[in-house]
Parts: C-alpha cells; sequence; structure tokens
C-alpha cells in the first residue's frame, strides 16, 4: 500500500544530547570527541590544538602523533544540548512547544535515539531528583488543558508498551502478546489494549514506574535484553468543543527507543539499511521511514515492522515529531556517537 504524504505537514526536529563523562571514562585516559560549540553546532572529533584549550573548564592537553587524523566533523541541529544540561532545559527546549501542536490536532512523537548507555532513558524517565521529559510533558499537557476547559472538554487515556522481538506486550496490564489491527477509523490500533484514564501528571508518576518493572529488563540495567526493546508510551486525548459537540482525536507518543548500536553495527550508509540476523527490524524500519519521509519519498515502508505499523499515523501525514539523539563525549564510544551523529543528520532534511 502506498501512502501519500504532503511534505509541508511533516515536520521533524532533531536534537542531540550529550551526557556527561561516567565514571570509567573519567578514569581512563579518554579523550572527549564532541565538541559542543554553541546550541546549534557541535564538532565530532576535533583537532587537536597545540596550546591547550578550555573545554568544560578542564585544559585539553595535546594528544600523542601516532593517532589517526581528526575527522574535526561540524554538525548543526535544531537544538544541543550539553552535558551539563538538565531534564528541565531538555524538556523546555524540547517537547514543551509540542503541546501547543497536540491541542492543535497534531500528532506528536517524541523518540530518544542512541546507543545503549547514551542517555535514552535518562532523557525519557530520568531520576527522582531529576524527572524526565515524559512526565513533563504530560504535566504541561494538563496545564494546557486546564486553559482550555472553558471551550473545549477533554478525556486523556494512556498506555504504556513495549516492543521486543516484534512482540507487543503490554506494561501496565498483565496480558499475553497484543496485535495490531487495521481500523478503518482509528487507523491502526492494538487489540485488547485498554487506556488507563488518568486526571493528573502525578498519577502518570507511578504508571511509569510500574510500568518500567513490567519491561522485559529493568531499563536502567546495562543489560542486553532491556536495550533490544522499545518502551512506547501514549497519550490518548479525545477533544469535544462545547460550542459544536465536534469530536477531535489526538495521539502523543513518546518513544524510548532500543539502543542503536545493533544498527549501527551493519553501518547506517545513509542510502538503506541492511537488515541482518541479530538486527532490530522496528529500529531498521523507523530509519528507512525517517529517511524517506526526510527524502520526500512517496512510499514509506510503515509495514515493515511493528514500531513504524504502530506510529504510522504519527510519524506522516499531520504530525510533529522529535527525535532526541543521545550521545557521551567520550572516545570510548567514538563509534555510536559518530552513528548516531550520521542518522540524526539525515532525519533532520525534511
Ligand atoms: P540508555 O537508556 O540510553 O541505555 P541511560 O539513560 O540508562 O542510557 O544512561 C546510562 C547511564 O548514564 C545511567 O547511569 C544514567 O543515569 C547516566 N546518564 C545518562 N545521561 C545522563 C545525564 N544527562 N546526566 C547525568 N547522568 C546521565
Ligand atoms: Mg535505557
Amino acid at each position: 500500500i502506498m501512502s501519500t504524504q504532503d511534505t509541508s505537514e511533516i515536520s521533524i526536529k532533531v536534537i542531540v544530547r550529550v551526557r556527561p563523562h561516567n565514571e570509567r571514562e573519567l578514569q581512563d585516559n579518554s579523550r572527549t570527541v564532541v565538541e559542543v560549540v554553541d546550541d546549534k553546532m557541535l564538532i565530532f572529533d576535533p583537532k587537536e590544538h597545540e596550546t591547550p584549550f578550555f573545554f568544560h573548564n578542564v585544559a585539553q592537553k595535546g594528544r600523542d602523533m601516532l593517532k589517526k587524523q581528526n575527522k574535526q566533523l561540524q554538525f548543526i541541529f535544531d537544538r544541543i544540548f550539553s552535558s551539563t544540561a538538565t531534564n528541565t532545559n531538555v524538556f523546555e527546549g524540547s517537547t514543551k512547544n509540542l503541546i501547543t501542536s497536540l491541542l492543535d490536532g497534531y500528532n506528536c512523537s517524541v523518540f530518544a535515539y542512541g546507543a545503549t548507555g547514551a542517555g535514552k532513558t535518562h532523557t525519557m524517565l530520568g531520576t527522582k531528583e531529576d524527572l524526565g521529559i515524559t512526565y513533563r510533558t504530560v504535566a504541561e499537557l494538563f496545564s494546557e488543558i486546564e486553559k482550555q476547559t472553558k471551550h473545549r472538554e477533554f478525556h486523556l487515556g494512556v498506555s504504556y508498551l513495549e516492543i521486543y522481538n516484534e512482540n507487543v506486550q503490554d506494561l501496565l496490564h498483565k496480558s499475553g502478546q497484543l496485535h495490531l489491527r487495521e481500523d478503518g477509523r482509528c487507523g491502526v490500533v492494538v487489540a485488547g489494549l485498554e487506556p488507563i484514564t488518568i486526571q493528573s501528571a502525578e498519577e502518570l508518576l507511578s504508571l511509569l514506574a510500574e510500568g518500567n518493572k513490567n519491561r522485559t529488563q529493568h531499563p536502567t540495567d546495562a543489560n542486553k535484553e532491556s536495550s533490544r526493546s522499545h518502551a512506547v508510551f501514549q497519550v490518548y486525548i479525545k477533544i469535544i468543543n462545547k460550542l459544536d459537540s465536534q469530536v477531535q482525536r489526538v495521539k502523543l507518543s513518546m518513544i524510548d527507543l532500543a539502543g542503536s548500536e545493533r544498527a549501527s553495527a551493519t553501518g547506517c550508509k545513509g542510502i538503506r539499511f541492511k537488515e541482518g540476523a541479530n538486527i532490530n527490524k522496528s529500529l531498521l524500519a523507523l530509519g528507512n521511514c525517517i529517511n524517506n519521509l526526510a527524502d520526500g519519498i512517496k512510499h514509506i515502508p510503515f509495514r515493515d515492522s511493528k514500531l513504524t505499523r504502530l506510529l504510522k499515523d504519527s510519524l506522516g501525514g499531520n504530525c510533529r515529531t522529535v527525535m532526541i539523539a543521545n550521545i557521551g563525549p567520550s572516545s570510548l564510544t567514538y563509534e555510536d556517537t559518530y552513528n548516531t551523529l550520521r542518522y540524526a543528520n539525515r532525519a533532520k532534511k525534511i
């Protein structure tokens, strides 16, 4: 089935977030390979200066000359967050103003992309001290709804599911594998999925925590299994206009993607991903869909995976997409960072 897209309606914002060095990277004799120039530009694998220069208040020393030539690649993105940014900063510069579009009728989706350990879950879920952008975005949604209740009535349901090995599992109810069905009116629906009604963003916190416990493996483990699953959080909003009783349905999707290291192993060289035996199907399909959308190609292969089927109406058509590419700062994750930057760079060309 060919999907025709009005490209003028498609918008994707590509954001890069650099996490701080971890203990190991500080102890090892690793070098910083990401230089954030300003909030839109970074240099990957910068040339090392003759005289020491200061980066995050740390003097960078010259390196031995046996090292291969530095790439010194400049990348421009819609927004770049350096390692000192908090989740509040990231929220304010990424998803905060999505809510206006959402309530104006655009389906919105937010992806955290990156290798395992790059900071995806920190960005989406966060910690008690620094709550992630999922909570913050929903809190913003409630606060915007509050301002509009005079003219519109809102009904909210949330779901939280996991896609692991192309199996869809509800993280909020104990159920077996769920199936995707085409529904004439609502597009693709997850059969048997029961959205939970929430009245406040606070109610969401316990749901998110509960859902995460039910993930194939706890997401904070640097664990093989959890790094291969996508956690898909969705808010379904039914808006009733009090004046004419018109009903509108919109959806917000926030996805903590599987680790991209397996996808990058084949090299996302820009044309098409090659599918290998051990490669995450949904992550590859997402890359291909976004690449085709970016290139203005009419055929978008939504049907190639569970994730892209599920998000068909949130990627193509009337939608807003935010991609947050998470990277590490250190030479220890050089290849992952390089691949993620290239992936993110391809995604922004819409
Ligand atoms: P991923 O979900 O991409 O595998 P995580 O979000 O679990 O990665 O991050 C890996 C580790 O790095 C975690 O211990 C996390 O707390 C830490 N971390 C990631 N990003 C940040 C950040 N911006 N600030 C502080 N710690 C971070
Ligand atoms: Mg994670």
